[in-house]
């Protein structure tokens, strides 16, 4: 059972954390994460940024930005992207281990794909009061119906991280981007 190995390697729940506050890992992936949104928004992608690392030893297996308008793909959002290279990077489809840092509350598609994945941690930057799907219009992560439920952090470096997607849009509008 890899479940059982995970916690008897931590020393069993809860964690030293209480749930909802960033560690400092969060914050440095946090920044990590804003790069690669910045990555994406030079190429005219909306900046959205996403890393996954190892929670117990910040080991960063995946990374991603959107990437829907160069690789054509409505599926191609940066959660996505870094939770399938950290899933083939060890060679297993269960993130229980391990926590998903993104600039932006994720949509529908990805929150559903937290849960199947079964990411241990999320993490994320602005709220996205449109399309978010883990407390702007539904909370797929905390709903105890699904078979899964991550803990969630919210609201780390979410100026930054809206501030971004503001300027993009706002170059957007001016025909610049
Ligand atoms: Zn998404």
């Amino acid at each position: 059972m890899r479940g059982g190995v995970f916690y008897s390697r931590l020393g069993g729940l809860p964690r030293a954390r209480a749930p909802g506050e960033p560690t400092g890992t969060d914050d440095a992936m946090m920044a990590r994460a804003l790069a690669l949104a910045g990555m994406a928004a030079a190429m005219g992608e909306v900046p959205v940024g996403a890393v996954v690392y190892e929670t117990a030893t910040g080991r960063i297996l995946g990374e991603g930005f959107n990437r829907r308008e160069a690789d054509n793909d409505p599926a191609a959002h940066a959660e996505l992207l870094a939770v399938r290279a950290a899933a083939r990077a060890i060679d297993h489809w269960r993130l229980n281990d391990f926590t998903l840092v993104v600039t932006l509350e994720p949509c529908a598609m990805c929150a559903g794909l937290v849960v199947n994945a079964r990411v241990g941690r999320l993490v994320y930057g602005a709220s996205d009061p449109k399309a978010g799907a883990c407390e702007s219009l539904y909370a797929i992560p905390s709903d105890g119906r699904l078979n899964h439920r991550p803990q969630v952090v919210r609201g780390v470096r979410s100026e930054a991280c809206g501030d971004l997607l503001r300027a993009f849009f706002r170059r957007l509008r001016r025909g610049e981007a």
